[in-house]
């Protein structure tokens, strides 16, 4: 069909469909947020856009700096996790990368725990160094190693709690201490806490009523994980309390162009309203699989931070279980096999799971297994593990029971005893 031929009143179709009459609706109310897209927004006059401030949420500008679906995240997860300002990136990875640049300068040190979750470590080898920024790793078991390896240099401490894969459980409170005293900020990776273990901003749990809070500097967050719980989004976050320190890393954001799809930040919010039930059932499905794991011959070691015996138990109880039996830990275990085994009966034990899913990554409804080189990984085999080969479990939402079942048929079948 031929268009008509436009006018002033009756503009060409192509026009009448780009300008359609659209307000927002006023009175539409529903359990979920609507989306809000836009990489251009409109500013009604020249003066308006030219005196627009982006920086404190006062406004928007432009889709990268912001818009309702990305701001309404940015405060729920602050609510989420005790904080008072966020950033959000497109990748747990990228808000790490993101604190990194935001705060370092050529001639600074970071200092990295060496259980820290290993794509930071390779930041720091590789682009970080090639900024003149140098780091270095520190036992995080042994606070005394973090004060020691503190120099005038040092500009930014990275903390995890607890740290990926071997899961030892740091002193948290005190390394932040440490850190305060010598004027060093700290960046807590707070992805296995999720804001539901422990507040970062508030580690004694003290802090309401006016006190000085013990807190970290800046938490960052895998959302890709337990904020997501599906498995199919990949972000991040940066949250602070600190207006001037946000602002830092606001602008760094800005200048990076770091920001995140509008759909994707939908899903997260999709997803938040069920987080605190589903860490709870990820954690009440793993502690179910480590207690039976503990019982099996070939677990050399069990390595899940609420389990009496574990490397950094005592931390885990005094930051997250203060009201004894009430603490919560995510869905997240190790087991060290025993050296008796070889790496490739591992392997298959591995691949002899049929719920479980060989894949990185965690937070989502599937159970996913991974067998990890830990000698690749660390400096030194650390003293508190045992010889053998690690590997990792993600509980998802399946019935604790069928995993079990799952686990046992595929050890009994490649990792025998006799
Ligand atoms: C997964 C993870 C990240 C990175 O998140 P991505 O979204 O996959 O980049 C960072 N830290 C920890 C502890 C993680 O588990």
């Amino acid at each position: 069909m031929q268009d008509e031929k436009p006018s002033a009143a009756t503009p060409h179709i192509a026009t009448g469909l780009i300008h359609h009459p659209y307000t927002p609706p006023a009175d539409f109310q529903a359990p979920q947020p609507g989306v809000f897209k836009a990489s251009t927004v409109y500013f009604p006059t020249v003066a308006d856009m030219r005196q627009r401030e982006w920086k404190d949420k006062s406004a928007y500008t432009y889709g990268l700096h912001g818009t309702p679906t990305t701001y309404m995240l940015e405060e729920r997860l602050c609510t989420l996790e005790g904080g008072l300002q966020c950033v959000l990136v497109p990748s747990g990875l990228a808000a790490l990368a993101l604190v990194a640049l935001a705060v370092l300068s050529t001639g600074d040190e970071v200092l990295i725990p060496d259980n820290a979750y290993g794509p930071n470590k390779a930041l720091a080898d590789g682009e970080l160094r090639h900024f003149g920024i140098t780091h270095r790793f520190y036992d995080p078991m042994d606070p005394e190693d973090l004060s020691r390896q503190i120099t005038p240099r040092t500009r930014l401490v990275w903390l995890e709690a607890p740290g990926s894969v071997s899961m030892e459980f740091p002193d948290l409170p005190d390394m932040v201490r440490r850190c305060r005293a010598r004027g060093v900020l700290c960046a807590l990776d707070n992805t296995w806490g999720a804001g539901l273990a422990f507040n970062a901003f508030d580690l004694l749990g003290d802090g309401e009523g006016g006190q000085v809070r013990l807190a970290v500097d800046i938490s960052a967050h895998a959302l890709t994980k337990y904020p997501s719980g599906g498995g199919d989004v990949l972000m991040g976050s940066v949250i602070t309390r600190d207006a001037a320190l946000h602002l830092k890393i606001k602008l760094c954001h800005m200048r990076l162009g770091l920001g995140v799809a509008a759909n994707d930040a939908e899903t997260v919010l999709r997803s938040l309203p069920s987080i605190a039930l589903r860490y709870a059932a990820h954690d009440q499905t793993a502690r179910a699989l480590a207690a039976w794991w503990q019982a099996q011959p070939p677990c050399a070691q069990l390595m899940h931070p609420a389990f009496e015996g574990a490397p950094g138990h005592a931390h885990w109880q005094a930051l997250c279980d203060r009201v004894p039996g009430t603490g919560q830990a995510a869905g997240l275990f190790s087991v060290m096999i025993d050296a008796r085994f070889s790496q490739t009966q591992v392997d298959a034990f591995c691949d002899g799971l049929k719920l479980f899913k060989i894949g990185y990554s965690w937070g989502g409804p599937v159970s996913l297994v991974v067998p990890y080189d830990i000698a690749s990984m660390r400096q030194a085999w650390p003293g508190h593990l045992k010889p053998g080969t690690l590997v990792r479990f993600s509980t998802g939402l399946e019935s604790a029971q069928d995993l079990i079942l799952d686990l046992h048929q595929s050890m009994q079948a490649h990792l025998p005893m006799a």
